[in-house]
């Protein structure tokens, strides 16, 4: 398996003006590809520096992949460290001088001088021609090593890296790799990781590794083979083992979230949901229409925050709310059945609790929150104790969005459905 490492050039990003986000979309792009980066660099505009970190990374890496400082200006440095580094010439590039001209013509601007400096390419690079900008791209192989020269400008490196350069590395490496994301809800990382078979935890390939979320877990499943059929095939095994086991807390793969599998899943059984929230005040219908096609799915959200709207129209009894109290089982199914109604809807929700920072109590700390969910059958409801005290009113607010949507899913018994397959 070669290794990669990613070298991320410009002064911004070292005094933190720039997030490094070229860096983190390259990662992205080699790991659907089943590799992952060795080391990243990021250094200044300084040409010394930048030959150093050079050096490094042909000391021990296969693939360098360098991003930003390509353009015309005196302080853009890759193109002359590159040269120096691996002793080859700068040579004037006619094609990329003609798309220059080209560029700026189409645009109507006059071109400084300066931009032909785009236009060298260390002797034996191939150009890789950049269509949304004037850098273009380099690939240069040396020894054994492998440097590729990407524009800063993330839409640029962006359109280069996904339409040029990972195709032909999966070409070079012949081999496939193959990433599997398989998402959980209900189990805690440790759990999990405690029920991961040995089998797949000997840093074998296929590798699983877990990654925590905000109340969720994901596991990447990842392998590299001499084809990706077989690849495939190794992920689908060890998906087939690992849901053996914990199929039940597994909601979705890939691109899935929770939103958008009850979306999708509510869509393709014909199935309708109004949501009345408390505490979430919106969020969880908010999550539910950030997904596309929510408006075959979701009828209605119903904001009820303060009592009198619970009651006016959403029919919870006063005798409820003065018995039971606002925060209680109760008043959770009195809402889920009282938006269902009032909708229509195949399945109604109702979320109350106490997101914080003040308002928590001896029964009810904060963080407690009571969902409940209605259908033709009747109400369920639970009580959770979310987060860890004060402070975290975002936290449980998505938590307790979270776990409504969970279980809706799992009340029309559509919780661990199809899969999304990329
Ligand atoms: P180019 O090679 O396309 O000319 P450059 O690095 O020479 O890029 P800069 O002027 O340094 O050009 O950067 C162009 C823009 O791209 C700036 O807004 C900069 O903040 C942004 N940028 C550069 N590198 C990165 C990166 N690694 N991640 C995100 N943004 C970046
Ligand atoms: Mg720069």
């Amino acid at each position: 398996m070669p290794t990669y490492e990613i070298l991320s050039v410009g002064e911004e990003l070292l005094c933190g003006l720039t997030t490094d986000t070229n860096a983190t979309e390259i990662s992205r792009g080699l790991r659907e590809i089943g590799f992952s980066p060795a080391f990243r660099q990021t250094c200044g505009d300084d040409r010394d520096a930048l030959a150093a970190c050079l050096r490094l990374a042909l000391s021990r890496s296969d693939v360098i992949l360098v991003t930003g400082g390509l353009g015309p200006t005196y302080d853009d440095v890759t193109r002359d460290a590159v040269a120096a580094v691996t002793e080859r010439e700068l040579v004037f590039h006619e094609e990329t001088a003609a798309r220059i001209r080209a560029f700026f013509d189409r645009r109507g601007r006059p071109m400084a001088d300066n931009n032909l400096l785009q236009a060298y390419v260390p002797s034996g690079g191939e150009v890789l021609p950049n269509d949304y900008g004037t850098a273009p791209g380099i690939w240069l192989e040396t020894g054994n090593r492998i440097l590729v020269l990407l524009p800063g400008v993330p839409r640029e490196m962006r359109a280069l890296f996904q339409e040029q350069v990972l195709p032909r590395l999966t070409e070079k490496y012949s081999g496939a790799g193959c990433v599997r994301i398989l998402h959980f809800f209900g189990i805690t990382e440790s759990e999990l990781d405690g029920r991961i078979p040995p089998s797949l935890k000997n840093g074998s390939d296929p590798a699983v590794a877990p990654f925590a979320g905000t109340g969720e877990v994901e596991l990447h499943l990842s392998s590299f083979r001499e084809s990706e059929a077989s690849a495939r095939e190794a992920i689908r095994e060890a998906e087939r083992v690992l849901l053996a086991d914990l199929g039940s807390y597994c909601y979705g793969a890939d691109g899935d979230s929770l939103e958008s599998v009850l979306v999708k899943r509510f869509s393709s059984h014909s199935l309708t949901l109004a949501t009345a929230e408390s505490c979430t005040g919106g969020l969880l219908s908010k999550r539910i229409t950030d997904v596309p096609g929510a408006s075959a799915v979701l009828r209605s959200g119903v904001v009820s925050y303060s009592e009198a709207i619970k009651t006016k129209i959403l029919g919870v009894s006063p005798e409820l709310l003065a018995v039971d109290g606002v925060y209680s089982e109760a008043c959770a199914k009195a809402m889920a059945r009282g938006v269902r109604d009032l909708t229509g809807s195949d399945f109604g929700v109702g979320i109350t609790g106490i997101a914080g920072p003040e308002g928590g109590t001896e029964k009810d700390p904060v963080g407690t929150v009571y969902i409940a969910v209605a259908d033709s059958a009747g109400e369920t409801a639970a009580r959770f104790v979310l987060g860890h005290g004060k402070g975290e009113r975002r936290f449980i607010r998505h938590l307790a969005s979270s776990h409504a949507i969970a279980m809706v899913l799992k009340a029309a018994g559509l919780f661990s459905g199809e899969k999304e397959e990329k």
